[in-house]
């Protein structure tokens, strides 16, 4: 991401200057300071108010300062945060079986991010195929090209897009990558990489591409992936730390498919944007042993103790109806303004609040240019990709905020015509 050209802030103690000789310069940055923020609302340090259809990066389930996070927050702090896993922590125990009894996981390990979510799955994988599957001294992970799966050597090596790999070579060994929704891709993976050792062992896929510019899953294209991992014994493992914690109008991602996978991670709106990671696995591959795999902040009672507050209040306020009926309304509204600029747009497509606009591929037109221009004009939105406009706002968001994002998006979208 490149930075927006807006105005700096002047009138404030900050100085984003001072802060760019001090921090990596590893983000291109709005030149934005959030001061503050509510429900789907931030406030800059000017004072200028934005809509808020980032949410963290699809982060913020509850939106900002919700009473029930504040609560938890509160009374976690004050009771005990972090004791690490030398001992017994309730909130941990407490949050693995809420995540148990509402998904197909038999067994929940926690972390602290989703990159982390997805190294214990993969190092999962690998141990699974040495131990249980045998043949494997060379397990091969089959990922999708367009997919992410975060920033760590093993995770930017399982995202199947070169950019993110670029000048950290060597990558790991043991993945390939197979187009998306591509079923005779993966047939033929599976056949052409079986030399003694080396087999496939795992298939590691996102139900929807997030960052990889909003991409659903294909419904029969997902059928016989679960197909054919039962056939061969390959574990099925899905990437839902962006799809997780009703973001798509269902709890998990998968349950859109209609079919469970065998190990699924999940991290960004766990805890409503207080750091968690968690990797699930049904008892057939809960082959982690002590020692095998450990994280010193995962699972510490104060992230624990949040999440299960954020999760109890998605179930207690039945947020994953208002995902799907703002989902509904969202998706509609965003077809009426491709219909309104048809020289600019392709398509709108997603499930529940995580949904995408693409722009048309022949034009000068970037998804960037847009979000600087609805920046300016009081509404948060990311990219996902050059082309792909995201929306993603907390799950909380009400039908008039909707509206009135639309509305603003409207405005901003004018500006190119
Ligand atoms: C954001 C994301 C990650 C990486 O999560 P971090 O918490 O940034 O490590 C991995 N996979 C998917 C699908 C993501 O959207």
């Amino acid at each position: 991401m490149t930075i927006a050209t807006l105005e700096p802030n002047t009138n404030n103690d900050f100085n984003q200057d001072t802060f760019n000789t001090y921090v990596m310069n590893t983000y291109g940055r709005f030149p934005v300071t959030i001061e503050k923020g509510s429900g789907c609302r931030l406030w800059d340090n000017n004072g200028k108010e934005y809509l808020d259809f980032v949410a963290g990066i699809a982060t913020c389930t509850l939106g900002h300062a919700h009473p029930a996070m504040i609560e938890a927050v509160t009374k976690q702090i004050q009771k005990l945060h972090h004791i690490s896993n030398l001992y017994y922590i309730p909130e941990q125990g407490e949050l693995a079986k809420w995540i148990v009894d509402h998904s197909c996981a038999d067994k929940v390990f926690f972390c602290n991010s989703g990159a982390e979510a997805n190294e214990a799955a993969i190092k999962l994988v690998r141990k699974y195929a040495h131990t249980v599957l045998e043949f494997l001294e060379q397990p091969v992970i089959l990922t999708a090209k367009s997919s992410f799966h975060g920033r760590t050597l093993a995770t930017v090596t399982a995202t199947g897009q070169p950019k993110y790999q670029k000048h950290f070579q060597p990558l790991v060994p043991g993945f390939e990558y197979v187009p998306y929704n591509d079923i005779i891709a993966i047939e033929e993976a599976i056949t052409n990489i079986d030399e003694g050792d080396r087999r496939v062992a795992a298939i590691m896929i996102e139900p929807l591409q997030g960052e990889g510019g909003v991409r659903p899953g294909d419904l029969d294209y997902f059928l016989r992936l679960r197909k054919i991992c039962d056939e061969t014994g390959i574990l099925l493992v899905f990437d839902e730390v962006q799809t997780g914690v009703g973001r798509t109008g269902k709890m998990w991602g998968y349950e859109n498919l209609g079919i469970e996978p065998d190990i699924f991670t999940s991290a960004k709106g766990l805890a409503g944007g207080i750091p968690i990671g968690a990797m699930m696995c049904k008892a057939k591959c809960d082959v982690f042993e002590p020692g095998n795999h450990a994280s010193t902040f995962g699972g510490n009672p104060f992230a624990c103790g949040v999440s299960l507050a954020v999760l109890q209040t998605i179930e207690k306020e039945n947020i994953i109806q208002n995902v799907q009926a703002r989902g509904e309304q969202l998706r509609a509204r965003l077809r009426s303004i491709t219909a309104k600029y048809p020289q600019l747009f392709t398509e709108v497509r997603g499930w529940g609040l995580i949904n995408g606009m693409e722009i048309k591929a022949d034009i000068d037109l970037t998804s960037l240019d847009i979000v600087k221009k609805a920046m300016e004009k009081g509404l948060l939105l990311a990219p996902a990709g050059p082309k792909v406009l995201r929306f993603v706002p907390p799950l909380i968001v009400s039908a008039t905020e909707i509206d009135q994002a639309i509305d603003i998006l409207d405005n901003a979208i004018a500006f190119f015509e």
